[in-house]
């Protein structure tokens, strides 16, 4: 039976969805379905006898699975959700969303695009999120969503959910994402450092992984002016991050802007995925730090990268000087900090002004 979280909202598991689905419902008009695959063929290759109608209504990609700035090819999109007509004559509204529930999977990037569905579908009837066991993933998402509701920190969220549903328990790389959703300030904020380390702790599990790291994965190249205009998708940040400009020293050729700048906190130890003493506002400390070395999130003219290496140098994509290395295991800062995985510019090589 699905568990009443809040008015019009319900948390649930397969055995809920699939029975609502077949036989209807007096009060569910929604379904989030949060499982391996946003296709409604999980359930009959779940229960082979299940067949259940459904009509397409859209489906929506992640603009670029990149960094901060979308990529236009559409290689490297990925699916963000199915929306779909499903059921007993069509009747309810399924939205389907593709997330495993390992502590790798990438939670951030679907919660936007859950949260609103839940939003909205509370508006219209009543709401059932689910997902196969409804411990992990379809509590992560409740989670969420009453963290941005109610403004309640990722413990306070949960201890809440749990009164209406004591077994739930999202998976301690969901703790931590929903820990980073909350440092966000309840959005996933595409420009922050929290979002740009995490991004760059997945490329990295992806290499180890030993995915091909190609450059459909990486950040567009400000040096090159068609891509610049990329940048609109991610929009201008408020000013708080500074408008910097790295150049090469030799040749000028623009290299990185600040917004490909994965910022660490001088002097601490693995900063990849442990953002917790740093709030977005202090950002603009950094410009006058002592550290030698400037981390950004690979672009596109790091071609050296691709080849496949665990670390290798970073050239200019113009003149060939030297700018920097890059290390999948990580690189050490003059100050301290490691930076995992790592791809550095020398402070001394490239030139900073304001764009
Ligand atoms: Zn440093
Ligand atoms: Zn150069």
């Amino acid at each position: 039976m699905p568990h009443l979280v809040r008015e019009n909202l319900f948390i649930g598991n397969i055995t809920d969805a699939a029975e609502i689905l077949i036989n209807g419902s007096t009060t569910v008009t929604h379904i989030l379905s949060v499982l391996s695959s946003a296709s409604i063929s999980f359930f009959s290759e779940w229960k082979k006898s299940l067949t259940i109608p459904t009509k397409e209504i859209k489906k929506v990609y992640a603009g670029g699975s990149g960094g901060a700035s979308a990529s236009e090819d559409d290689s490297g999109d990925k699916l963000l959700c199915l929306l779909e007509y499903a059921g007993k004559d069509l009747k309810l509204v399924r939205m389907g969303v593709p997330i495993r529930d390992m502590e790798s999977a990438n939670l951030l990037d679907y919660l936007e695009v859950c949260l609103d569905f839940i939003d909205e579908s509370r508006k219209e009837g009543s709401v059932l999120v689910h997902c196969f066991a409804g411990v992990s993933r379809s509590a992560a998402i409740i989670t969420a969503y009453l963290m941005r509701t109610e403004h309640l920190s990722q413990e306070d969220a949960l201890k809440s959910l749990r009164l209406s549903c004591e077994h739930v328990c999202p998976n301690d790389g969901f703790l931590n994402q929903l820990k980073m959703y909350e440092e966000m300030g309840f959005k996933v904020d595409h420009a922050s450092s929290i979002y740009k380390s995490f991004r760059l702790k997945i490329l990295g599990e992806s290499y180890y992984r030993g995915d091909k790291i190609d450059s459909s994965k990486f950040g567009a190249d400000p040096g090159l002016p068609s891509e610049v205009t990329s940048e609109v998708e991610s929009p201008p940040n408020e000013g708080k991050y500074g408008t910097s400009a790295f150049r090469c020293k030799k040749c000028r050729r623009l290299v990185a802007v600040q917004d490909n700048v994965v910022d660490h906190i001088p002097g601490q130890g693995e900063t990849s995925f442990e953002w917790r003493k740093r709030k977005s506002s202090n950002f603009n400390n950094f410009e006058d730090s002592e550290c030698s070395s400037i981390f950004v999130e690979p672009l596109k003219w790091m071609t050296a990268v691709e080849e496949g290496g665990i670390e290798g140098k970073l050239s200019c994509a113009h003149c060939e000087a030297r700018l920097g290395n890059f290390n999948w295991s990580g690189i050490q800062c003059s100050c301290g900090s490691w930076i995992t995985p790592a791809f550095q510019l020398h402070r001394s090589r490239v030139d900073i002004s304001s764009v």
